[in-house]
């Protein structure tokens, strides 16, 4: 099979061959740990989800090394400590864990490996120290800065011109700064922000990272120096990864720091751009109280990663109702324990086809169709293909009577229900349908739906 992936670096959708297919490597840049995740942070999550999964499909489950960071130490978080008191240990570790708990929530496995930045200073003092003696950095004031002028390949990757950098980059044109396009690598902390000792400045060097440095020294560490995919959203290409770029092709003496740049689009709320003023800006923390996870999921995949996508609630909305005929589609049809790997051609190629997620999942809801209509010879393997592709794309997994029945937050108890629609099959027995039909109509009020089958009578919340 062959897979293309389209690359920011080149603007072209390339055929793509890893450096070494026993061990395909991906770093995606993963949350700064101070708030709820919303929306937005989620797309690059469940997108290189699918894209890990369907990787480790292509090359080999153990072939595989995706590392998403976790960045524990920025100006935001010790700001965040300021306004609440907290500190910010406490602050990065209970948004660590909600993090995770919402992703989990939407599907996307671990990556196998999340390193934090704090665990990685020495590193990165250890680059800083290859920029200076390289003369690609310099110590000015405390701060060792980048020189951006050193570096001819800078801005390749945005294709920004260079008042373009320094605009888009919105960096304080600092006194200490040769030039205003430099960035910093390394700065110094008061005795109340988060600090480690260094070679620069007073009191011991005593400083922090800037926020670039660390995705240079983690994915070096655990992927080495030059890997195969580099991802995040389309924000982070300028400055984040124009300056990863520089700061390890630099460091590490190489062409490149990883073969493939893959940035998924941005992503609108409600038609327009989130924010906490106009109230269309959802943390995933929220939606979950209020819809499954698996329908955020399905509503982000319904759009090509590459495009922007429109986050709607009514578009969650018709999700989870895409899902409910995903589930009745599968609903009593048992496992018949055969091979669960047998993923339509056609699946691959769209997903083959720089993720093609939304071309992958027509192809779903088409299987989905032809299981309602087949015959009960052919169901099982169209059950299975149905199955086996839902799980490339961390869908479909649940148990469909248990998402069919749903939680019980409409009042009527599971049992409640058992004993009415028993009530409703003594009222038909009897051939009293007055009573049975108003045993219906009170149950369907309640957003209890009822179908008689040949098996039997099913019930699920609409
Ligand atoms: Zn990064």
């Amino acid at each position: 099979m062959t897979i293309k992936l389209h690359n920011t670096l080149t603007k072209t959708k390339e055929v793509f061959t890893p450096l070494d297919p026993k061990n395909v490597r991906m770093y995606v840049c993963g949350p700064t740990v101070y708030d709820f995740a919303h929306i937005g942070n989620a797309r690059p999550v469940v997108v290189f989800d699918v894209l890990a999964n369907f990787l480790r499909h292509a090359y080999g489950k153990n072939n595989v090394t995706y590392v998403r960071n976790i960045t524990d130490v920025d100006d935001k978080i010790i700001n965040r400590a300021i306004e609440t008191g907290e500190d910010i240990s406490t602050i990065t570790s209970k948004t660590e864990k909600a993090f995770h708990d919402d992703m989990a929530a939407l599907g996307a496995s671990q990556p196998d490996m999340e390193p934090r930045a704090t665990e990685h200073i020495p590193e990165m003092i250890s680059i800083i120290n290859k920029l200076i003696e390289k003369g690609h950095a310099y110590e000015a004031d405390g701060h060792v800065l980048f020189s951006v002028s050193s570096f001819s390949e800078y801005g390749a990757l945005s294709g920004r011109n260079r008042d373009e950098m320094i605009a888009g980059a919105r960096v304080e044109v600092a006194p200490y700064k040769k030039d205003p396009a430099d960035f910093v690598l390394w700065k110094p902390s008061t005795d109340d922000q988060p600090g480690w000792e260094s070679p620069w400045g007073p009191n011991n060097g005593r400083g922090r990272p800037g926020w670039h440095l660390e995705c240079s020294a983690m994915s070096e560490k655990h992927l080495g120096e030059t890997f195969d995919i580099h991802g995040g959203g389309q924000d982070l290409i300028f400055p984040h990864h124009e300056n990863e770029i520089a700061q390890s092709c630099c460091a590490f003496d190489n062409k490149i720091m990883a073969q493939v740049w893959m940035h998924n689009g941005y992503l609108m709320s409600e038609g327009e751009k989130m924010s906490k003023s106009l109230g269309n800006f959802y943390t995933v923390h929220d939606l979950l109280d209020e819809f499954p996870g698996e329908a955020i999921r399905l509503a982000l995949l319904k759009t090509h990663y590459r495009q922007p996508l429109d986050f709607r609630k009514d578009g969650l909305r018709e999700a989870k109702k895409e899902l409910d005929e995903f589930y009745l589609a599968l609903r009593n049809l048992s496992d018949d324990g055969s091979n669960l790997e047998t993923i339509p051609d056609d699946v691959l190629n769209a997903l083959g086809d720089d993720l093609n997620t939304p071309k992958a999942l027509s192809i779903l809801f088409d299987l989905k169709t032809k299981l309602n209509t087949a015959d009960s010879d052919t169901k099982p393997a169209i059950r299975n293909q149905l199955l086996a592709s839902g799980k490339m794309l961390g869908l479909l997994s649940a148990n469909p009577e248990e998402w069919l029945r749903g939680a019980s937050s409409d009042g009527l108890s599971d049992d409640t229900i058992e004993e009415k629609i028993n009530a409703r099959i003594e009222a038909r027995a009897n051939k009293d349908f007055a009573t049975s039909d108003a045993i219906r109509d009170e149950l369907l009020e309640s957003g209890i739906i009822i179908e008689d089958g040949a098996d039997g009578t099913s019930w699920r919340r609409s």
